[in-house]
């Protein structure tokens, strides 16, 4: 067996030179990756028995996982970051080797680090790949920085136990997690990033605004609260007069069904896990189901007349509850829960109307996301390997998806096979003020449905023929859309989606009849007023209005009530001075009427931002 310094001295050490023109997000991943080596670095200076496990970049950060003589607890966490700082000041070169895997076997060994042994063991090359800083050395594949000093702009942010490969029959090792960025600017952006997103958490939002909450007891599904039930009612507004212009009608079905309905669709086969089984009585087993959506039983009430190729396309919207037994592991808030309802609707249609129909559903839903100031990605799927239905079908659905966003002048990016195996689809992923994309609204072509439901129109030749069916929801999970919403604008609502738009506020009890006068006024013009009667003081009637984030808070004392005016607080722009009553109506009115997007948000997605592979460099 070699020693090791017989080892080291025969290693041919390369200076590391990433290629010129990496994108951002790869420069980042490879500073993030260099920051852990430094704190293993700093660690072992500490603590030189530790045994380092692994160490990979993260998504906005870094970690490694190590054995150390003693639990590390937060307060452990500068002195860590203190010893990195002076390895960072060096700027010490990153050097690349490669080394026959017995040998490094040998090497490890004798080191005594038996995590990288076990790793080495799991390499099927005859060679490995070490790479070094200072004399710190590691089994790492890469890939790392030239030089240490980019990787200044760090903080080490929390600690927490990790079982060696994840396995609980294996020892819990210690997790050191950090975050890394080009700039002090950066890694400032996003310790302020981090701070807000426990403040915008929907969760926490939703009971400080008293918009909803949750109980144990209730097993994953919100309290809708009266104020909550604002918000929701006015998204129900905007989607029934966008709908209704453009040609949807709306229908309520059931919401429990027998098996037979579920055995027809496929469901029953495929999604019975998720589904809230109902077991009649005598029955020896479930015999129904709450229904986990739409599609199956809109397809029953299309069969409940005779169509002509003249209704074509039908647009029938189904908004009912429905029910999914998410394990409770995966659920989250509004985000994921057991309960919700969607914006859905299905679309049966003649084959050759799939181009101009798809338009139609794409510019609605350009012209509702455009009130929440949302910006959207689109994705199209095409045909999988295992698709279904007629080539011929595919190509027309294909191009008509194709030339529809073409005609729009959208961009969109193509997964090849990525579609279902019963149609093509687009997908559109939100972008939200954190940098987060959410899959939001779904437009569907559906081949199969139709034909398992043995669905008909009478055409032109008067022969019967099977509709082509759309799936589409823009919102995707109202609930889900809410929760979105709410952590995009921080709980800010624009004033005309918010559950209170006005807060009137006496500043003394002689002043609260007319307080309630003025929140009439609103209420009349069909505005969400209310009234903060003078039991406590005014500073303190403000602070909650803030809180609560109402949009307009009107402040009328003595002299409001003999000029007829209100004092004008906003949130968005604090105090706007005393105006006439009829001008804040009529200013509220049209904001409420134009739906106009009266808030600036905090947004930080520029953090987030990737950018496009140069193509000289795809290769390194
Ligand atoms: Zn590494
Ligand atoms: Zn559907």
């Amino acid at each position: 067996m070699a020693a090791a310094e017989d080892i080291l001295q025969s290693l041919t050490w390369e200076p590391n030179q990433p290629p010129p023109g990496l994108p951002r997000q790869e420069r980042l991943r490879r500073i993030r990756h260099s920051a852990s080596h430094v704190m293993a670095q700093a660690v072992r200076e500490l603590f030189p028995t530790v045994k380092l496990a692994i160490g990979p970049p993260i998504e906005n950060g870094f970690y490694y996982d190590m054995e150390l003589p003693r639990t590390l607890t937060q307060e452990d966490l500068p002195e860590i970051e203190k010893r990195m700082r002076k390895i960072v000041a060096r700027d010490p070169q990153f050097f690349h080797a490669n080394l026959a895997r017995p040998r490094a076997m040998d090497l490890f060994r004798e080191w005594g680090q038996t995590y990288k042994l076990e790793l080495l063991a799991g390499i099927p090359d005859a060679e490995v790949s070490l790479y070094k800083q200072d004399r710190f050395l590691d089994l790492c594949a890469g890939p790392h920085v030239a030089q240490g000093g980019v990787c200044g702009h760090f903080k080490l942010l929390s600690l927490a136990g990790a079982y060696w490969r994840g396995d609980e029959r294996n020892p819990m090792l210690q997790r050191i997690y950090g975050t890394a960025w080009e700039t002090a600017e950066e890694l400032d952006e996003y310790l302020h990033f981090l701070e807000d997103s426990k403040a915008r958490d929907h969760r926490k939002l939703g009971t400080q605004l008293d918009l909803f909450s949750f109980h144990p007891w209730s097993a994953g599904c919100a309290f809708w609260h009266p104020r909550g039930m604002a918000v929701r009612e006015e998204l129900r507004r905007l989607w029934r007069e966008t709908h209704r212009e453009a040609g949807y009608v709306e229908i309520m079905n059931p919401v429990i069904y027998r098996k037979d309905l579920f055995e027809t669709s496929g469901h029953w086969g495929h999604f019975r896990e998720n589904m809230f089984l109902i077991q009649e009585a005598g029955e020896p087993e479930p015999t129904m189901a709450l229904k986990p959506m739409n599609c199956p039983d809109t397809m029953l009430y299309y069969k409940t007349r005779q169509h002509s190729y003249k209704e074509l396309p039908l647009r029938i919207s189904e908004g009912q509850l429905l029910h999914r037994n998410e394990p409770m592991g995966s659920l989250h808030g509004l985000m994921r829960a057991r309960v919700f309802s969607q914006d859905d609707a299905h679309i049966f249609l003649h084959e050759d109307q799939i181009q101009d129909e798809i338009a139609r559903v794409l510019d609605l839903l350009k012209l509702i996301y455009s009130f929440f100031g949302l910006r959207y990605t689109i994705t199209l799927s095409t045909k999988p390997e295992n698709a279904m239905g007629e080539p011929e079908l595919w190509e027309k659905a294909e191009n008509g998806l194709r030339r529809a966003l073409e005609s729009l002048g959208l961009e969109f990016a193509v997964d090849a096979g990525g579609g279902a195996y019963y149609g093509p689809k687009i997908d559109v992923m939100v972008h939200d003020s954190m940098g987060r994309q959410w899959q939001c609204g779904t437009v569907q072509l559906d081949f199969n449905l139709p034909r398992r439901f043995e669905l008909e129109f009478i055409d032109r030749d008067n022969q019967a023929r099977t509709p082509v069916a759309i799936h589409r929801a823009l919102f995707g999970s109202v609930e889900r859309f809410l929760g979105i919403l709410i952590e995009h604008f921080a709980g800010a609502l624009p004033t005309w989606l918010a559950p209170v738009q006005v807060m009137v506020l006496p500043i003394a009890e002689g002043q609260d009849e007319y307080a309630r006068a003025v929140a009439k006024r609103f209420v009349d013009a069909g505005l969400r007023a209310e009234v903060a009667v003078a039991e406590s003081k005014i500073s303190y009637r403000i602070r909650d209005a803030e809180l609560h984030k109402i949009p307009y808070m009107l402040v009328v004392g003595k002299r409001e009530v003999e000029t007829g005016a209100v004092s004008v607080r906003t949130y968005q722009e604090k105090d706007r001075g005393s105006m006439p009553l009829e001008a804040v109506i009529e200013e509220i009115a049209r904001k409420n009427r134009d739906r106009t997007l009266d808030v600036t948000v905090k947004d930080y997605s520029a953090l987030f931002r990737t950018e496009a592979v140069p193509a000289a460099d795809t290769a390194y």
